[in-house]
C-alpha cells in the first residue's frame, strides 16, 4: 500500500469518541462535577467565574452561542440566574436545553432549600425569594446533585453511559470520605458566629453549626448602606461576632470599614472554584474554606 493510502486509510477510521457532551454551567462547580463524572467525553464551559456575582453578569453574544451548542445546562437555579439565563436561553434557540426539557437540570431541585420565604414578587428588594441558591457551599448538596447530573448525562450520551455510572460512583465514593474527613476538621467551627456580606453561606454554616448573626446586605442584593452599617457598629462593638465573611467578587470596603470600627477580623473566602489560588477544584475549595476558617479561629 503506498504512503497516501496509508494515510487516507488512517484518516478514515473512526477515532475514539472523545467530548461527545457538551455541558453549559452557569457556575464553575458545576463544570467542574460534569468534568468529574464525564472525564474527555465531556466539553465544560461555566458561564461565570468566581469573581463574578453570579445574580449578575451579562448575556454576553459568546454565552447564547456557547448556549446554542450545549446538549446539557446545568444551572443552580432557584432564580440564582433570573437576571440573565432566560435571556440567554431564549436567543440560544436550543429546544434541547429549555427548562421542562432533559438537556436543562435545575441543580437546587435537588437539595432542601434554606430562607425560603415565598415572596415571589421580590419585595422590599429579596433576590431570594424561591430559596437561597448558594446551595454549592455544603458538599453534601454537591453529592445530591451529582447523582442526577450523572443520570441525565448518561440518559443525553448512552453511548458512553457506563463510563460516566463509573465515574460517578468513584467520584461520590471519594467525596463521601473527604466530608467525613472535612466534618472532623471543622470540628472546632461550632458556634462561630459571622457577619457574612450577602447571604452566601447559610448552607454551610447549617452544615458546620457555625452562627449568622448579620449580614451587610440589609435584604439579599441590597447593598450595605451607611444607615446599616452604622447599625451594625452599634450592634457588634462590644463583641457578638467572631469574624465578617465576604467572597471575592463582593466590595471589600463594608467589610473593611465594619472591621476598624468594630475590631471583627474580616475574612475572605472562596464561594467556588477560582475565589482563592488555593481554590482549584472541588475538593480543595472546600479545603480552602475550611483552612481559611480554622486560621483565622486560632488567631481570633
Ligand atoms: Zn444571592
Amino acid at each position: 500500500m503506498s504512503r497516501k493510502a496509508l494515510a487516507l486509510l488512517i484518516a478514515l477510521m473512526p477515532v475514539p469518541t472523545l467530548a461527545d457532551l457538551n455541558v453549559f454551567a452557569c457556575e464553575p462547580e458545576w463544570a467542574a462535577l460534569a468534568n468529574a463524572i464525564g472525564g474527555p467525553y465531556v466539553t465544560t464551559y461555566s458561564a461565570t467565574t468566581a469573581l463574578q456575582d453570579p445574580h449578575y453578569i451579562q448575556a454576553r453574544p459568546s454565552l447564547i452561542a456557547k448556549v446554542r451548542r450545549a446538549d446539557l445546562v446545568i444551572c443552580s437555579g432557584a432564580e440564582l440566574e433570573i437576571g440573565w439565563l432566560p435571556n440567554l436561553l431564549q436567543k440560544a434557540n436550543n429546544r434541547d436545553v429549555l427548562p421542562g426539557n432533559e438537556g436543562y437540570l435545575e441543580a437546587s431541585r435537588y437539595v432542601t432549600r434554606l430562607d425560603a420565604t415565598g415572596n415571589v414578587d421580590r419585595a422590599g428588594g429579596d433576590i431570594h425569594p424561591q430559596g437561597n441558591p448558594h446551595i454549592q457551599t455544603n458538599p453534601h448538596n454537591i453529592a445530591a446533585v451529582a447523582e442526577p447530573l450523572g443520570q441525565r448525562m448518561m440518559a443525553l450520551d448512552p453511548e458512553n453511559g457506563g463510563v460516566y455510572e463509573a465515574n460517578l460512583a468513584d467520584f461520590l465514593a471519594q467525596w463521601r470520605q473527604s466530608i467525613e474527613a472535612w466534618e472532623a476538621k471543622a470540628e472546632p467551627l461550632k458556634g462561630t458566629r459571622v457577619i457574612t456580606h450577602h447571604k452566601s453561606w447559610v448552607y454551610l454554616e447549617r452544615w458546620l453549626g457555625i452562627e449568622e448573626v448579620a449580614n451587610l446586605e440589609a435584604v439579599p442584593g441590597l447593598p450595605p448602606t451607611a444607615t446599616h452599617l452604622s447599625k451594625l457598629t452599634k450592634q457588634f462593638v462590644s463583641g457578638g461576632a467572631d469574624f465578617i465573611v465576604r467572597s471575592p467578587y463582593q466590595d471589600a470596603r463594608p467589610s473593611a470599614w465594619l472591621s476598624e470600627k468594630t475590631g471583627i477580623p474580616d475574612l475572605l473566602l472562596p464561594l467556588t472554584i477560582g475565589g482563592t489560588d488555593e481554590a482549584q477544584d472541588l475538593y480543595t475549595l472546600f479545603d480552602d474554606i475550611l483552612d481559611r476558617l480554622l486560621q483565622a479561629k486560632d488567631r481570633d
